[in-house]
């Protein structure tokens, strides 16, 4: 199993002690399951190996885009991580979630001037502006509101994560940040230096997602202490905090290499705190922003298998309740999952199918030629590591409600989500 958390006894899958069968039977299906427990533990192992390798001087925030509910967001604050948002929306949840908003970190590469009044007026931590126009923007705001405004910037390093395109995010080619190479984020740091209403304290990158490899990561701390220098030695102002966001990768499939998250963070600590005492710089805050890392591994898919299509030399389609709809990412970046049948969970993988969605798409498939065990209609199937970005991601195309989403904990569970009714379809709509 891809997690420790998932079990097998009787021939049916467990999650956190519970029977997938049972919670199929209870809540039905499509339906997203989540074990609490791993996710706190993530949550823990993030900030004990944070606290361990820079003495307590940083701060874990969840990337909150990876999954965001009310829920998460009371964990986060239990655990005494920060968290991060990307919209109007997640801050809203956060917020309402009785999160702290010092320790809310706002991104987004073209956040609104609503969504910038919404959080200068709710005092978010740190902004990290994207670009000039947002920095204009920002300071006019703080301005009105007679308040002074705790800034990042997010920089594009210029570095190849080796991952999928869709999710690289630290090269010059993107739509995210100011180009370090071009100098267009030194001429950034400098305008920002003239606005009364912004306090610069930091510089963010984030070089993108699912990354296997710690070397990205050493290497955009090595060239983030570049503009630091400079800064320092041609501005004479300190930099007071680096984030180094998120992108840590994990298991999807049994044989996907991994590396553990506190060798990353060792690694990245190491190189901060050598380049610090080199060119005589202080040892930043240091941020990061795991997402994925933290809610992927403890969240399953559950479906009810309908149609099975076999297509003799050609390929096997088991069709099932759910769609792109509750996961995009096969749609999107051709993501390879784990499966099993949950009621036949001890049984072998003698089959390669293709599980295919409801949706009115041919591309609508949450994975090709995928192992599983022969199932029929009736089965459910388990999809494994589905955790982040597929309940945030979730659509109602073809006017198909989402799935409720259930957590687990020591053999109890709970709703977190309900699960939408065609009411819930129409409501919007006069
Ligand atoms: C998406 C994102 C993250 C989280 O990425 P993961 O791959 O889920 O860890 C962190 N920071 C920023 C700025 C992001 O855009």
């Amino acid at each position: 199993m891809l997690t420790n958390n998932l079990t097998v006894n009787n021939n049916t899958l467990y999650i956190g002690n519970v029977s997938a069968v049972e919670l199929a039977k209870e809540y039905g299906t499509p339906l997203y399951v989540m074990d609490e427990n791993l996710i706190r533990e993530n949550m823990r192992a993030f900030k004990k190996s944070f606290d361990e390798y820079y003495d307590g001087n940083g701060l874990v925030c969840y990337a909150s885009k990876a999954f965001s509910c009310l829920e998460i967001y009371r964990i986060a604050k239990e655990e005494g991580v920060g968290t991060d948002v990307v919209s109007g929306g997640e801050l809203y949840t956060a917020l309402k979630a009785g999160f702290d908003p010092k320790n809310v970190v706002f991104h987004g590469n073209n956040k609104t001037i609503e969504e910038l009044e919404y959080a200068v007026s709710v005092n978010v931590g740190r902004i990290v502006v994207d670009n000039l126009t947002e920095l204009e923007n920002l300071n006019g705001i703080a301005q009105k509101a007679n308040k002074i405004v705790d800034i990042q910037f997010r920089i594009k390093p210029g570095i190849d994560a080796h991952t999928h395109d869709f999710v690289k995010t630290g090269q010059i080619d993107s739509k995210f940040g100011f180009a370090l190479e071009t100098g267009e984020a030194f001429e950034a740091v400098k305008k920002s230096l003239e606005y009364n209403n912004i306090n610069l304290k930091g510089l963010h990158c984030h070089i993108g997602s699912q990354i296997m490899d710690t070397e990205p990561f050493t290497h955009a701390v090595e060239v983030m202490f570049t503009l630091i220098e400079k800064i320092k030695s041609e501005l004479n102002y300190e930099i007071d905090e680096l984030n180094l966001g998120g992108g840590f990768g994990i298991k999807y499939l049994e044989n996907d290499d991994f590396i553990p998250y506190n060798e990353y963070i060792r690694e990245c600590s190491v190189v901060v705190k050598k380049i610090a005492k080199e060119k005589n710089l202080k040892v930043p805050f240091i941020m990061i922003e795991p997402g994925r890392s933290i809610a992927a591994p403890a969240g399953i898919t559950l479906y009810t298998v309908g149609a099975v299509k076999n297509i003799p030399d050609i390929r096997k389609y088991v069709s099932i309740d759910g769609s792109m709809c509750d996961n995009p990412r096969y749609a999107l970046y051709q993501s390879t999952y784990e499966a099993l049948c949950a009621n036949k969970a001890a049984e072998e993988k003698n089959d390669i199918i293709t599980l295919a969605g409801r949706c009115c798409e041919s591309g609508d498939l949450i994975g090709k030629d995928m192992p599983l065990q022969t199932v029929d209609a009736g089965d459910i199937i388990a999809v494994l590591a589905t955790g982040a970005y597929n309940y945030s991601m979730s659509l109602n195309y073809n006017r198909l409600p989402r799935p409720a989403v259930i957590f687990v904990k020591d053999g109890k569970s709970r709703v977190v989500i309900k699960r939408e009714t065609y009411e819930d379809i129409i409501r919007n709509d006069v």
